[in-house]
């Protein structure tokens, strides 16, 4: 077999990029665009997550606020306190980090936020849109994954993906980003059978499963791209994803590196969801 020059996608140096354009564009503006992020309970990832959001946002111009809500807060007062920054013009954007407690419901929740407001692209009728071709506000780690995908094959067409995982975050989105590069995808999930005979035939595979190491050598076609988006620690503490990264140099021709690939390119497209949001609603 011949070896190839695999190359590694440097996510963290595009979000960089990305991030110094936000901000010289939010320079322009008249007024800061504001971000809610709410935090119910005191789950220690998703305090971590909230605060490098908030870190994230200021450091570009954009004004964020973290609400950190009691656990046994009531779904009817959450919903309240949505409705009440839904009708804060201060605030355009509104992110609620998931999970909630178990009494919630995040359909519930994530219904309330107003689709102009909803960052996380995760409202049905943003979701509609998407799929009918119409996309507006999208989630941020799918948008991040076609940027990734696209900075090292700008055509698209015609490409044979398949997406594994169909999460409302991740897998279902991503599947109709690629519809829309004019990709033939396959979706994949914990019951698809001889996943690795699936995977083979593709020029692109984006894994979003949270399976630490499923993606080996056996599935990945020479030259094909693989976007890493699974986030595990495994039982050396270490952050690892769902592809065995080294397997893949010499035989994959780019691949994402967990750290440093989709995580910090869905941050710039936070960012780049407030925005958007703020243009929208001046
Ligand atoms: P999820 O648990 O909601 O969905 C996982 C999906 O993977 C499911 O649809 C399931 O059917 C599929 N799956 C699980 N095991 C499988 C297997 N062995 N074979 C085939 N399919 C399998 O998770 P999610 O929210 O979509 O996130 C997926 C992963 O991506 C997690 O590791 C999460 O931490 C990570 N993530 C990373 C970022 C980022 O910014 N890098 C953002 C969101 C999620």
């Amino acid at each position: 077999m011949s070896q190839i020059n695999t190359q590694i996608i440097d996510g963290k140096k595009m979000a960089l990029q990305i991030e110094n354009d936000l901000a010289t564009e939010i320079a322009t503006f008249k007024t800061k665009p504001g971000m809610a992020v709410i935090l119910v309970g005191d789950n220690p990832a998703s305090i971590i997550y909230v605060n490098h959001k908030k870190k994230a946002a200021e450091k570009i111009g954009i004004n964020a606020q973290i609400f950190h809500l009691s656990p046994v807060m009531t779904q009817d007062a959450l919903i309240s306190f949505i409705k009440e920054l839904n009708n804060n013009p201060e605030i355009h954007g509104i992110i609620v980090q998931l999970p909630l407690p178990k009494h919630i419901s995040e359909d519930a929740v994530l219904d309330t936020i107003h689709p102009d407001k909803d960052i996380d692209g995760l409202h049905p009728i943003n979701m509609g849109n998407l799929f009918i071709g119409r996309p507006n506000l999208v989630p941020c780690t799918p948008l991040a994954c076609q940027l990734l995908l696209k900075s090292v094959c700008p055509d698209l067409v015609g490409k044979n993906a398949v997406v594994i995982g169909r999460s409302r975050l991740v897998g279902k989105p991503m599947t109709q980003l690629l519809l829309s590069e004019q990709c033939t995808v396959t979706q994949a999930h914990s019951k698809t059978v001889h996943l690795a005979e699936v995977c083979q035939n593709a020029d692109i595979i984006i894994s979003a499963t949270g399976s630490a190491g499923l993606i080996q050598k056996s599935f990945v076609k020479e030259g094909a791209i693989l976007i890493d988006v699974g986030i595990i620690r495994n039982a050396d503490k270490k952050i690892v994803g769902d592809v065995v990264f080294e397997d893949m140099i010499g035989l994959a021709g780019a691949v994402t590196p967990v750290p440093g690939g989709v995580g910090p390119m869905t941050v710039a497209m936070l960012l780049a969801n407030v925005v958007k949001a703020y243009k929208k609603q001046l």
